[in-house]
């Protein structure tokens, strides 16, 4: 949106009130996300009031799930633009007859190489989309229904892109998708040759990028060859994003997850035995339909017994429209908290041991610039911490510029981050 906007003549501000124009762009997947998208909403209608405000645009997954009466919901807002239609944001927001209307002809939109693009992140790092849609069908998930079937780019527009981003100065790459273990299905269905380890292997061979990291690998794709690579190339952390969600078999077929306890706990020791120091981040979700103490106990069993290095957890959000919305057995907001809550405590104490093991050794890290927190710290982050959902690594002696690779030595860690000491400025 930002790239077809400004190749329209529009203008990027940094601060909100100073623009004419703002785009919302929301998240429609789970009710906390929701919530989140319309305070942003009614927060940004604020500006109104001032008289510089005069196009209020709201964008993405909320708008297309609820096209039926999201402007009737949000009279705030002035535009509604789903999920596949952002590439003509200019020309809709430059008529005043579309106010009003929404436009969601499609669920998705495919970018290509050719598609404007301006890096909404840091100079130094980007994220990379290689695919959009899924063909899994989770039972709580709402994405297919939002965003559709899968549709992956072609290779060499992927790698394209890559190898345009890292000539703007991108280090790092966050290859996102629903499931990047699917990528290419679709292609293969048409004659046109891509898998994940083909895709994933042009990157480490052509992008130029210093790591490129892979999020979101259903645990079921992750074959020999695909671990093999990782091990192998020095710019692939050793970092497997495996959103796992639960490890009783029973919870795990109402959730329409095509795997038991058993063979994640393989592909786990595959991994390790392949990669000891692979780090494993997950997550799960807590408080499904119809799960017993007994299956949650499962659960935090082996959350103790696998020692997984990030964890997330999610309390299990009722979604209309989704397989699992109809199940039995819905479970009370407040089990759900305490679930939550108690798998977590579990978690950080794992975390924070696994982190002070870290400490005295040598990491490399890209600085993202003075700490939110003070002042008197820089942060940065290692191949193992991605941007916003991971942890940090604070510095507090030596300086670096923001997107600079330095050597830092760990000197203290805590449930997330690690406190270091810059030891080789330029890595
Ligand atoms: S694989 Fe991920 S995106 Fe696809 S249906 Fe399952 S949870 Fe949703």
């Amino acid at each position: 949106m930002l790239g077809t906007l400004m190749q329209s003549g529009y203008q990027a501000v940094e601060d909100p009130s100073l623009a004419d124009t703002i785009v919302v762009n929301t998240c429609g997947f789970i009710n906390e996300s929701k919530e989140e998208s319309i305070d942003k909403i009614l927060e940004m209608a604020e500006l109104k009031k001032s008289g510089q405000l005069k196009k209020l645009v709201v964008a993405g997954c909320l708008s297309q799930r609820y096209k039926e009466d999201i402007n009737k919901g949000l009279p705030e807002a002035d535009y509604f633009i789903g999920s596949g239609d952002f590439q003509n944001i200019a020309q809709i927001i430059d008529k005043e007859e579309n106010k009003k209307k929404g436009f969601y002809d499609k669920s998705t939109f495919l970018q290509n190489e050719a598609t404007p693009r301006i890096n909404s992140e840091p100079f130094y790092r980007a994220y990379l989309k290689i695919s959009e849609g899924c063909k899994k069908r989770c039972a709580f998930c709402a994405i297919p229904l939002i965003r559709g079937n899968l549709q992956s780019r072609t290779m060499d527009g992927v790698v394209s892109e890559a190898k345009l981003l890292v000539a703007g100065g991108v280090k790092e790459l966050n290859v996102v998708s629903h499931d990047f273990t699917d990528y290419g299905w679709d292609l293969n269905k048409k004659g046109i040759q891509a898998s994940p380890y083909e895709i994933l292997k042009r990157l480490s061979d052509e992008s130029g990028a210093h790591w490129i990291r892979v999020l979101y690998m259903y645990p079921d794709g992750i074959d020999d060859r695909l671990i093999q690579l990782i091990k192998e190339r020095e710019n692939l952390p050793k970092y497997f994003d495996m959103p796992l969600q639960h490890i009783n078999d029973e919870v795990l077929k109402r959730m329409n997850r095509r795997m038991t306890g058993d063979f994640v706990k393989k592909t786990i020791d595959k991994i390790r035995s392949q990669i000891p120091d692979a780090v494993i981040r997950t997550q799960f979700i807590v408080g499904y339909p119809g799960e017993t103490d007994k299956q949650y106990e499962e659960l935090l069993d082996f959350v103790e017994e696998y020692k997984l290095d990030r964890v997330g957890c999610f309390k299990y959000s009722f979604e209309e429209e989704t397989k699992s919305g109809k199940l039995d057995g819905q479970i009370e907001d407040e089990v759900k908290q305490e679930r939550h809550d108690q798998l977590m405590e579990i978690q950080n104490d794992i975390s924070r041991e696994k982190n002070q093991s870290y400490i005295g050794k040598e990491i490399e890290v890209i600085v993202d610039g003075v700490s939110e927190e003070t002042d008197l710290l820089l942060e940065a982050r290692s191949a193992h911490q991605a941007p916003g959902i991971d942890g940090v690594t604070y510095i507090n002696s030596g300086t670096a510029e923001i997107g600079d690779l330095v050597r830092v030595k760990i000197t203290d860690a805590h449930d997330y981050d690690f406190v270091s000491e810059i030891v080789q400025p330029e890595v």
